[in-house]
C-alpha cells in the first residue's frame, strides 16, 4: 500500500482490521464494501471463497464471520480481514513486474481479474520502458476493440500512466521482484487498483 502511495497509484479505500465492529464502522461509511483475507502468501482468495463482494451493514455480520470460517478451515496464516470501498464496474486489466532469468525484468499489461484466463492477453516488455513502448503495450493487444466497441472511449492515457508508474517503480525499488496489481479497474476517464502483491527480495 505504501508503494502504491509513494508512486501516486490510485488504490480503492481499503483497511485492514482484526474485528467485526472495526468493519462495520467502514461499512457504514459505503453502500457496499468487499472483505478478503489479508496474507502474505501467494492464494488465488477467490478460488477458495475468501472474498466477499457486495457486502451490505446488513449481511455484514454473517458475511465476516463466513469468511473467518473458511480462512480458519483452510489453514491460511493471515494477518486480518481487508475491507475496500466496493469499486463500480470496469474493464479489469492486469499491471505487473516479473523476474525472468534470461531477460532480467518484465514489465507487463493486459486484461486482468476475471479475463486473465479466459483472454490471455497481455503485452509484456524489458524495462527500461518509454512512452512509446508503453503505448505500443496497449496497441498490440488482440481484444484492444473492446475500449471503443459500442461507443466507448477509454482514455488510453490513464493506462500509459499507470505502465510508465509500474515502469518507475522497477527502476527505483531494487527489492521489489515482482509486482502484481490485478485487477486494475478501468473507467473511460479513470482507474482505480482493487488487488495487489508485492514479492520482495
Ligand atoms: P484474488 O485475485 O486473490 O482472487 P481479488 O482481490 O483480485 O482476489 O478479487 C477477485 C475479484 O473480485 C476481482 O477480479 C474483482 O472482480 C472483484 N473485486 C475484488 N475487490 C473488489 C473491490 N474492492 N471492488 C469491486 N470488485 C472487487
Ligand atoms: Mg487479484
Amino acid at each position: 500500500m505504501d508503494l502504491l502511495e509513494k508512486y501516486g497509484i490510485k488504490k480503492i479505500f481499503t483497511k485492514e482490521v482484526k474485528s467485526l465492529d472495526e468493519a462495520l464502522e467502514i461499512a457504514n461509511k459505503f453502500p457496499s464494501v468487499v472483505l478478503k483475507v489479508s496474507t502474505s502468501l501467494p492464494v488465488h482468495k477467490t478460488e477458495l471463497g475468501l472474498v466477499k463482494l457486495n457486502v451490505t451493514k446488513e449481511n455484514l455480520k454473517k458475511e465476516y464471520e463466513d469468511l473467518v470460517n473458511k480462512i480458519k478451515k483452510e489453514g491460511i496464516e493471515y494477518s486480518g480481514i481487508i475491507v475496500q470501498e466496493m469499486a463500480k464496474p470496469g474493464i479489469e486489466m492486469i499491471c505487473g513486474l516479473k523476474e525472468d532469468p534470461q531477460f532480467g525484468t518484465i514489465i507487463l499489461f493486459g486484461f486482468g481479474g476475471i479475463y486473465t484466463e479466459i483472454f490471455r492477453d497481455i503485452s509484456m516488455r524489458v524495462i527500461p520502458i518509454g512512452k512509446m513502448e508503453a503505448i505500443e503495450m496497449i496497441e498490440e493487444l488482440k481484444y484492444k476493440n473492446i475500449f471503443t466497441a459500442r461507443g466507448r472511449n477509454y482514455n488510453k492515457e490513464k493506462m500509459v500512466d499507470l505502465i510508465l508508474k509500474v515502469n518507475e517503480i522497477a527502476k527505483n525499488e531494487r527489492e521489489i521482484k515482482e509486482l502484481d496489481l490485478n485487477p486494475v479497474i478501468f473507467y473511460e476517464d479513470d482507474y482505480v487498483v482493487v488487488d495487489w502483491r508485492a514479492v520482495i527480495e
